[in-house]
């Protein structure tokens, strides 16, 4: 890939998506939030998101246009996370970092991509189709699952995969 700024994301927060405070869009100009699902709003196989992810998406939905997009083929999943929270739009295999359902999102909500946070815990799904489409892309410390967390195997590869990201990226020069 030549293109290897695309994996930098444009605000890194070094917490989970509660971080991303109304201030925190005002300051960017940002009127509308794409959010990744698995690690960044709960965790992998879960339904239901912790107490701060509740209040977090209660607070901004007062204030923000809010998608959810997953890669998760798990429709009915999505959905149920995605009602769980009161949120009427969502997105199940969306195959990130592929540009097509973002931009119907996009279209959708009637923001300029510039306008739009594309929020989630993967440099090479979300931050690299947000960068694609030219939005506001910000990388979130991944979620603890609610419940004890398993030490699962899927778990611990997801884990790896981000590491290994991370890890490639700055071999590539990425400043992250
Ligand atoms: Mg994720």
């Amino acid at each position: 890939m030549r293109s290897w700024h695309l994996i930098k994301p444009n605000l890194i927060l070094s917490e989970p998506i509660w971080s991303l405070t109304p201030e925190v869009m005002a300051k960017f100009g940002l009127r509308g939030l794409i959010l990744d699902v698995d690690d960044t709003l709960v965790g992998n196989h879960e339904i239901e998101a912790s107490p701060e992810v509740q209040q977090w998406i209660a607070l901004m939905q007062q204030h923000y246009q809010i998608w959810l997009i997953s890669n998760n083929p798990n429709t009915r999943r999505i959905q149920r996370v995605a009602e769980a929270l009161g949120l009427e739009s969502y997105r199940s295999r969306a195959a990130k970092p592929s540009r097509r359902v973002v931009r119907e999102a996009l279209v959708a909500m009637q923001l300029l991509p510039e306008q739009v946070a594309m929020v989630g815990d993967r440099l090479f799904t979300d931050t690299l189709v947000g960068n694609r489409l030219g939005m506001f892309t910000v990388l979130v410390q991944p979620i603890e699952p609610v419940k004890a967390p398993k030490k699962s195997w899927l778990n611990g590869r997801s884990q790896l995969l981000r590491s290994w990201e991370f890890w490639l990226a700055r071999l590539s020069g990425v400043n992250i």
